[in-house]
């Protein structure tokens, strides 16, 4: 092997591991960015029992679930505090909200950005859940 290939693999695997670490910045970078702007579309609150929170307090629930086959979609993401999201677990919305109307109330009310399926389903939910307790 001569000095030149040496050198030349040396440079290369620099590169790929600064390659790999500007890519893990720009994920954290990116994730601080999705936290924020989700929190600011669910008017700095828990969507599911609409307590102000702070960006530090606030954590990201998937809506979905990631565990049932819930995306990163922005349209999937919501601010809620960690009760509320170990609450929640792995159930799917409408369980959720058909076990906890007032969670489907806040959630509509607060979870603006949120894809529209979900709301209307949270919508179905707490007015089924407010019939049976009528
Ligand atoms: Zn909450």
């Amino acid at each position: 092997m001569s000095h030149r290939s040496v050198h030349r693999i040396f440079a290369s695997r620099a590169r790929r591991g600064l390659a790999r670490n500007h890519r893990r910045v720009l994920a954290q970078q990116h994730k601080r960015n999705v936290k924020r702007t989700t929190f600011r579309d669910c008017a700095r609150r828990c969507v599911y029992c609409g307590t102000a929170l702070g960006l530090d307090l606030a954590t990201l629930d998937h809506v979905y679930p990631l565990s049932r086959g819930g995306t990163h979609d922005p349209g999937n993401l919501v601010a809620a505090c960690q009760h509320c999201n170990q609450l929640k677990g792995s159930m799917l919305p409408n369980e959720f909200f058909a076990r906890y109307p007032w969670a489907g109330a806040n959630f509509m009310r607060y979870a603006r950005a949120v894809h529209r399926n979900f709301k209307r389903g949270a919508r179905r939910a707490v007015s089924l859940a407010c019939a049976q307790a009528a």
